[in-house]
């Protein structure tokens, strides 16, 4: 049993993905390191399905395959007047598997502790504080998730349910987009993961100016959806909802701050699209292979990497959130899916875009009805809530 004044490799504080990611990492990098994990809920990795696209993570980091998750081929986008397949593969962790398989990932010399209930209340260099008490680490890494914004932002918000049928769902591929339902309130998108041929996860998703989710309107819009799509009968097995930031103003900017933080407490996610998977896969990397001194310096130069990648990720989602109408903004997606070739699809998911993708992205017909005063007004809002 390790007594608590013992010295750990690793402390993770937060028990999120990232924390989940770094532990991973550092068990293929450094199979000998004891690592603390502190999680102040009872469970790890809380109730989320994080999902990927494959090229957004290097193929030479053998310890992501490791990571138990569903993978597709590919996956469809559907848009009023347009259907695509599109063929990058496509992945799913279920952070309850996620959980078991970190737990269970004790081997000779590698050694988790986990301590969940139990809150950080401050980091040191080389320790911390928690309701437990202190605990010493050569490599501290924070965690604990979301952060606060300085600038505006717009919001994706999403309501889902896990299913099971009772007869086959029709399509093996997951639909990333069915965009054939109302767009009133901005661009608003069914996301449909058929993990099993009777288990399905559909999650009604909105790229909105407010942050309020409306569940009782996104269980119509999915049981209307699942009606269409002719299955009478289903149950719930699972409900998932949250909210993911879209900053356009936020000055934070990843690695810049002197502790070592990673996820979103370290801005390591992609602007455009919420999903910190691929940024925080690299942080991991790169934290968990790198001597404990050169870590820092290492994580500056990945931030430094990253800037072009989210500057304009930021000035996207301003264009999006106040040039063009809600109506209009699932054109935008449209273009994005049916116009650009798939490698440029790649990198912009895996925040690796170069600037003549970029070009690419912003180059085209815009929508009819713009709003160039209200985009213009966006760049002297400061306040954003979340
Ligand atoms: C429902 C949902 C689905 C998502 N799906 C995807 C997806 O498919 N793909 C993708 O890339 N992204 C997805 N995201 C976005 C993003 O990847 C997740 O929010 C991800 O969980 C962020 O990882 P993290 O480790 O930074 O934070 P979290 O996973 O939120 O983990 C932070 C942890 O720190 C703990 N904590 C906080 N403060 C303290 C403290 N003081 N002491 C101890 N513990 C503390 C929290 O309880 C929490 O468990 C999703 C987000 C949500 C909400």
């Amino acid at each position: 049993m390790i007594v608590e004044s013992e010295k750990f490799d690793f402390i993770l504080v937060g028990g999120g993905l990232q924390a989940g990611l770094m532990a991973s990492a550092i068990k293929h990098y450094k199979p000998a390191s004891k690592i603390l994990i502190v999680e102040k809920d009872q469970h790890l990795f809380g109730n989320h399905t994080w999902s990927f696209h494959r090229s957004d993570v290097a193929t030479e980091w053998e310890w992501i395959s490791k990571i138990p998750m569903s993978t597709w081929p590919g996956y469809a986008v559907n848009f009023p007047g347009n259907f695509k397949r599109v063929d990058i593969p496509y992945c799913s962790i279920s952070s309850t598997e996620f959980g078991e398989f970190i737990v269970c990932s004790q081997t000779p010399g590698f050694h988790v502790e986990i301590k969940t209930g139990v809150t950080v209340h401050e980091l040191a260099a080389d320790h911390i504080t928690t309701s437990n008490g202190r605990f010493d680490g050569q490599t501290i890494v924070d965690c604990r998730g979301r952060s606060t914004f300085e600038g505006g932002i717009g919001y994706q918000k999403f309501f889902g349910l896990e299913i099971s049928l009772r007869d086959d769902w029709p399509d093996s591929l997951p639909t990333l987009m069915e965009a054939n339902i109302d767009q009133s309130d901005g661009f608003r998108f069914l996301y449909i993961l058929p993990f099993e041929r009777r288990r399905v996860l559909i999650e009604d998703t909105c790229f909105s100016e407010n942050s309020q989710l409306n569940v009782a309107e996104s269980q119509e819009v999915i049981g209307r959806y699942l009606r269409q799509k002719q299955v009478p009968h289903w149950d719930v097995i699972r409900k998932e909802q949250g909210c993911l930031p879209m900053p356009f103003a936020s000055e934070f900017r990843p690695g810049l701050t002197n502790e070592l933080a990673g996820g979103y407490a370290g801005g390591w996610y992609h602007a455009a699209t919420g999903f910190s998977f691929p940024l925080s896969a690299k942080f991991a990397d790169i934290v968990a292979s790198s001597p404990p001194e050169k870590a820092k310096e290492n994580i500056r130069a990945l931030a430094i990497k990253n800037r072009f990648q989210g500057t304009f990720s930021r000035f996207l989602n301003r264009l999006l959130f106040h040039l063009v109408p809600p109506k209009k903004r699932f054109e935008i997606f449209r273009r994005f899916y049916t116009k650009l070739p798939k490698q440029t699809i790649e990198r912009f998911y895996a925040h690796a875009f170069t600037k003549t993708d970029a070009c690419r992205i912003l180059i085209g017909a815009p929508p009819s009805g713009l709003t160039p005063i209200k985009f213009l007004k966006s760049y002297k809002e400061k306040t954003c809530q979340f």
